[in-house]
């Protein structure tokens, strides 16, 4: 039988990042995937895919509005979906095969099959009606999520579909209805948008990006709204009649009263993910959940069962794919004796779209409901030279600070390249930096960080270009 210092279950960014990790400190790791191909949702079904399309969409809607202005002509771009759903595919198996290149280069094991954890330091993988039983000292899982179905309405992936079948629809529809309008929503909804799809979104809440600050989520959806997305807010998807050739969604206000129908081509449900568990014995392992079926774990990401660890989407925290690798790092230097941690207070949080939002530690509503004194510096990038000159002036960057020691508690942007920009403020946050220490960081000119800087410098009622 073969033994292994660690086995790892699960090949999305939590569990390849961990098990890379692990080898670089000596330990013989396997790797268990079930599916074809390893990386997860993220490089299959979850970020990379999607963010492929979010840049060949982007680049076909600015080919057709932004080029002429800049005195670029071309004739109006013509969609070719097979060959950007293409260039999405070489995307994902690019990434794939620099996954299957890091298991060879760290000489980690990759046992393709279910896998079912036997108890402690046992697990069977099974593939095509065949088992194998293994040894190992630990167990990380890392199993990751799974789409959040709505009661009553069955995605078919053709027409009602989940966030995979929208990266992969094979015509645009004319009508998109969106029930949910977190990033991923948001995020598919421009794609489609952007390939000239009629987009609605319904979501449940009387806001969009629930959890992100509330000043910025208003701006972006002023700014869908102008690119044409509808929202429905406050309102339910309570069923989906797909008897006729365009579908009969039923809109209930969340708060109760009269229902409306919408009809739409395609209906994403895109209402959040759910821990993923299935098939792998927990229950008989003796390994607990919390009360939303998560893996519970303690602050070194160890379960109630010895020598069994959980990461990533399985476990409690934002369901991100760096959330994930971070805690594949720290797991891995945990079981190598080493102190591994994650600064839960410093995880950003990216929206694709355009612009994009960007956002790290708290939010202005948290600060107030935690009773945190704060000051404010806000910088548009309006007043942002090269924003001007490229024509791309969406958006504001806004840094919270401790009124009294003037440290960075949150930083939210909303502008093109907000997701680069971000990092920044991880950095400054990770050390405990001060707005001050922000403002006199030399920035380089022109770019639009230096709105950054600016907002640092608008926290002490000092920016220089406002
Ligand atoms: C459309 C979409 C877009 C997203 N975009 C982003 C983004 O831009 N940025 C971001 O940070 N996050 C994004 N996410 C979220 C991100 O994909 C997840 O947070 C991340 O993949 C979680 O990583 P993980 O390693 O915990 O699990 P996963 O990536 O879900 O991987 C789990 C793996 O475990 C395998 N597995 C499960 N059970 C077993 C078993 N019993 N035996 C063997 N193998 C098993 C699965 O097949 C899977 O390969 C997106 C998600 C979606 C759906």
């Amino acid at each position: 039988m073969a033994t292994y210092d660690l086995v790892v279950i699960g090949t999305g960014p939590g569990g390849y990042v961990c098990a890379v990790r692990a080898a670089q400190l000596g330990m013989k790791v396997a790797v268990v995937e079930k599916n074809a191909t390893l990386g997860g949702t993220c490089l299959n079904v979850g970020c990379m895919p999607s963010k492929a399309l979010l840049h060949a969409s982007e680049m076909f809607e600015e080919a057709g509005h932004s080029f002429a202005k800049m005195g670029v002509s071309v004739s109006a771009p013509k969609l070719d979906l097979p060959a950007m759903m293409n260039f999405k595919q070489q995307g994902i198996d690019g990434n794939v095969k620099g996954v299957e290149f890091l298991m060879k280069k760290n000489k980690i094991d990759v046992l393709k099959g279910t896998g079912k954890i036997l108890g402690t330091g046992k697990v069977e993988v099974s593939a095509d009606g065949k088992s194998q039983a293994i040894e190992t000292k630990n167990i990380v899982i890392a199993t990751g999520s799974d789409i959040a179905r709505l009661k009553g309405i069955d995605i078919d992936e053709k027409r009602i579909v989940s966030s995979t079948g929208a990266l992969s629809l094979d015509k645009v529809p004319g009508k998109l209805l969106i029930v949910g309008a977190g990033v991923i929503g948001l995020e598919l909804g421009s794609v489609w948008h952007r390939l000239g799809a009629e987009v609605v979104v319904v979501e449940f809440l009387d806001r969009i990006l629930p959890g992100m600050d509330g000043e910025i989520a208003k701006q972006f959806q002023r700014i869908l709204e102008k690119q044409g997305f509808a929202f429905k807010l406050g309102a339910k998807v309570t069923a989906v009649d797909t008897s006729g050739k365009t579908l009969k969604a039923t809109v209930e206000p969340a708060a109760g009263g009269n229902a409306e129908t919408l009809e739409a081509d395609v209906v994403l449900v895109c209402i959040g993910r759910v821990p993923y568990t299935e098939g792998l014995g927990l229950k008989e392992a003796g390994v607990a959940l919390d009360a939303r079926g998560r893996v519970q774990i303690d602050a070194h990401f160890a379960t109630s069962v010895k020598g069994i660890y959980a990461i990533g989407d399985v476990v409690a925290g934002p369901m991100l794919a760096h959330k994930a690798e971070d805690e594949g790092v720290a797991v891995a230097e945990i079981i190598a004796g080493q102190a591994g941690h994650v600064n839960y207070d410093v995880i950003p949080g990216v929206v694709y779209t355009t612009p994009e939002v960007s956002s790290v530690g708290k939010t202005e509503e948290e600060l107030k409901q935690a009773g945190v004194a704060y000051t404010v510096g806000k910088f548009p990038f309006t007043a942002n030279g090269r924003s001007k000159v490229n024509q791309t002036t969406d958006g504001f960057v806004k840094i919270l600070a401790d009124a009294k020691t003037d440290r960075v508690l949150g930083v939210h942007i909303i502008g093109r390249e907000a997701g680069e920009m971000i990092h920044e403020a991880c950095v400054l946050m990770e050390f405990g930096g001060s707005a001050e220490d922000l403002a006199r960081t030399c920035h380089a000119h022109p770019t639009r960080s230096e709105a950054v800087k600016e907002a640092a410098l608008a926290v002490g009622k000092r920016a220089i270009h406002m």
